[in-house]
């Protein structure tokens, strides 16, 4: 008998191996096994057993690893995967197993939480901690509901607390713990008010019938609900669950890591009597392992989890959802595979046979046209469930800046409006897509900008913490008292606006007015963000400031006024998907307004508010927006009408790295078929992060074939110095 091993450092081409007497019945499809290979051993992966080979020479297996069996569909989709990306299956296996299945870390012992004393004084307890110790407070909010008690890793999902403060409870006396063997169900003992599925308007019954005949029918399916937000996309996804588990089949639904919080998972807890399993950031390696072995073992039924829950290895596979399909975060950006989770979830759908299901309020550009192609099934919702769409504003700056002779950060009508909300108790957001106080730090004398020693990025100052910081790398220096270039003393000019400085200014116009601020810097610590956000929807706050962080799917009831400040800042981005960037960008922060029982109003500050997205953004009409934007797409060549591959070349000698770039961008073009663009090398949109020189070249085609050929003759040339690295982006995000 013989294997086809597909060795961890390839991308595709199979090596048959004899299968040995001794191992015959342990190699199977899926198995990892040692082998081989010009007098060295490699790990790879059996993908076929057969009782023939047309290879010359067929060596002996060395050994099989037990560690790792891939279920029939991942192996089929790293596979896929390997190829599609570009990316050694040995990579792409790193990415899906979790370290803690790769390493086979044990899961620690597991600590069950219960309530020493009675409710009543817990209640009392709550009370008295509200205000000097919140997160204790939180914890025993959440141990007032459970029935028994509750493990502690779902403690702290739940209360959005660190274990410092389920530590702090059981050290007043108010909690006690067990250990528990870990393979009890996290489930056990916990209340849940079971509420009841909603009767759906119209438009969603529409939606979830067809939706419903795609999982009756089997067979591979996708279907685009395009809902604006609040036109309860949610609630049909919730419905389409329990009827996938009434016909046997599981689900894995896939939500933007910022969605993963206590709010949205109660609502799925709240209607499904099935386990459910959540994959958030806080599980430990061991924890981890467990739950993709409780999945594996078919015991959970639904799994909810960013980005990488695509890989769960789930069995009966018949539902996966991939909620706010249009983001970004889905992406996976920062080393190979440079995966889009949402296109992986398409694929490993049509692999399993399942139906695919796609939710937005502004779908991506490539979904909305592929459902105008009725290769997806496209249902549009158009109210709004439980309140009206908010009603929008466009604020000239130019005449405030006018008025106001000179730069300002406010429109009157923004600053009225703001005080109106908060003298009737309702709440505001303020959103500004640049974090720090001032964003630039230049010199009067000989107007030169501070930049990172390591980055080509600007400095910016942040006022708090007293420093000039980078944010591409994180170093902080302390603000420069003499210019480094000219050495004029006292010469150095703080301009721009972050949210660091938009917060204290309104609080300069407003005395006493509470703002809280959320951006990358007040929430470095695990936790942090979820304990702001409550407190914001607990009203602690009149104002909300914040960058992106806060503009998706976030749900405030009390928010009734939305105020973008600076909207122009993305035309300045020299993007092909930066206009689509700007309309979601809009269209989210909008959609935070009015999600309660008061109207909302959105006010969109800008320099150019003639500018078609803005107006289209404004009137929210996206149709409007995806009309003349494909259009833009296709008079240029960009996706969907051509595929791009990007490749970026790194090393610390830059002069060897742009060269490297160079001769590889020559030879590719080269191999490259006529009609297939390869673009001059440039620097990359950062060309410097922590002192690593980055160059790209794009890669333009009509089919994605052909570059992969082409790319991996390329390599094959060995044309790229030790000191050079080489990654390629497949279906990139951007392309600088
Ligand atoms: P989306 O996911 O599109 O933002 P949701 O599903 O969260 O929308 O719905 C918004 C609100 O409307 C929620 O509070 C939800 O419970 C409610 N809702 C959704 N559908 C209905 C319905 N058919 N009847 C009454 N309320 C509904
Ligand atoms: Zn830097």
């Amino acid at each position: 008998m013989y294997a086809s091993v597909i060795l961890e450092l390839s991308i595709e081409k199979a090596l048959d191996y004899l299968i040995p007497e001794p191992l015959l019945g342990m190699v199977h499809k899926g198995v990892a096994v040692e082998v081989p290979l010009r007098g060295h051993i490699q790990r790879g992966i059996v993908i076929d057993v057969k009782e023939v080979s047309a290879a010359a020479k067929v060596l002996p297996i060395h050994r099989v690893v037990t560690d790792i069996v891939l279920t029939a569909d991942l192996l089929e989709l790293a596979l896929w995967m390997a190829k599609y990306y570009m990316t050694p299956l040995g990579r792409v296996l790193k990415t899906m197993l979790p370290a803690g299945v790769r390493k086979n870390t044990q899961a620690k012992q597991q600590y069950y939480i219960m309530r020493k004393v009675s409710r009543e004084v817990l209640r009392k307890e709550v009370v008295t901690l509200r205000d000097s110790a919140p997160q204790q407070a939180a914890v025993l909010d959440v141990m007032l509901r459970v029935r028994k008690g509750i493990l502690h890793t779902e403690l702290l999902e739940k209360a959005e607390v660190l274990p410092s403060s389920v530590k702090g409870c059981i050290d007043k006396g108010l909690l006690s713990f067990d250990i528990v063997r870990s393979d009890r169900s996290p489930l056990q003992g916990q209340e849940y008010f079971m509420s009841k599925p909603k009767i759906l308007r119209d438009e969603q019954q529409q939606s979830l019938d067809r939706i419903n005949n795609s999982l009756e029918r089997g067979g591979f399916h996708t279907h685009l609900i395009f809902g604006v937000t609040g036109s309860g996309k949610t609630e049909i996804y919730i419905q389409a669950i329990t009827k996938a588990l009434q016909l046997g089949k599981n689900v894995i639904m896939l939500v933007p890591e910022i969605s993963l919080t206590e709010q949205t998972i109660e609502r799925f807890r709240c209607r499904f009597h099935e386990s459910l399993t959540v994959l958030h950031h806080r599980l430990s390696d061991g924890e981890r392992k467990e739950a993709w072995e409780v999945i594996r073992e078919g015991k959970s039924r639904i799994v909810i989890g960013a980005r990488s829950a695509i890989f769960s290895p789930m069995p009966a596979l018949g539902l996966i959802i991939v909620d706010e399909e249009h983001e970004h975060s889905y992406k996976h950006t920062d080393g190979s595979p440079c995966y889009q989770a949402r296109d992986v979830a398409i694929m490993r759908a049509k692999l399993t046979h399942a139906t695919a299901l796609l939710g937005s309020a502004t779908p991506a550009i490539e979904s909305y046209h592929n459902a105008r192609l009725d290769k997806y099934t496209l249902s549009a919702l158009k109210e709004r469930s439980a309140a009206k769409l908010p009603c929008v504003h466009i604020v000239d700056m130019k005449r405030e800046f006018e008025k106001a002779k000179g730069y300002t950060i406010f429109s009157d009508s923004l600053l009225t409006k703001i005080d109106a909300r908060r003298k009737v108790g309702e709440q505001s957001i303020l959103f500004l897509n640049r974090r720090g106080f001032h964003t630039e730090l230049s010199c009067a004398s000989c107007g030169q900008v501070l930049m990172c020693e390591h980055c080509s990025a600007k400095l910016t100052f942040h006022k708090a913490a007293g420093v000039a910081s980078c944010h591409l790398c994180s170093k902080a220096i302390s603000p420069p008292t003499m210019c480094p270039f000219c050495r004029a003393v006292a010469s150095i000019k703080y301009q721009g606006m972050g949210t660091e400085k938009v917060q204290s200014v309104l609080s300069a116009i407003f005395p006493g007015i509470e703002t809280l601020r959320i951006d990358a810097d007040t929430t470095k610590h695990k936790g942090s963000l979820e304990m702001q956000l409550r407190e914001f929807r607990s009203g602690k706050a009149d104002v909300l400031i914040g960058t992106q962080m806060i503009a998706k799917g976030l749900h405030f009831p009390e928010v009734t006024l939305v105020g973008v400040l600076n909207a122009d800042a993305h035309f300045y981005i020299p993007d092909f998907r930066a206009t689509e960037q700007l309309f979601q960008l809009i269209t989210q922060v909008a959609g935070r307004a009015g999600r309660g029982a008061s109207p909302g109003e959105v006010i969109i500050q800008t320099a150019t508010p003639e500018h078609p997205v803005i107006r289209q953004a404004a009137a929210q009409d996206y149709e409007a927006f995806f009309t003349s934007e494909i259009e833009t797409r296709k008079t240029f060549g960009f996706p969907p009408f051509c595929r791009i591959v990007k490749i970026l070349f790194t090393g610390k000698v830059e002069r060897f790295v742009g060269e490297a770039a160079h001769r590889y961008a020559q030879a590719l073009a080269r191999l490259l078929p006529p009609q297939y663009i390869c673009h001059p090398v440039v620097p990359a949109g950062h060309s410097k992060i922590k002192d690593t020189f980055r160059y790209v070249c794009i890669v333009r085609g009509a089919s994605q074939q052909p570059i992969r050929t082409a790319i991996a003759a390329c390599d094959a040339k060995d044309l790229l110095p030790a000191s050079v690295q080489r990654f390629v982006d497949v279906d990139p995000v951007s392309i600088t």
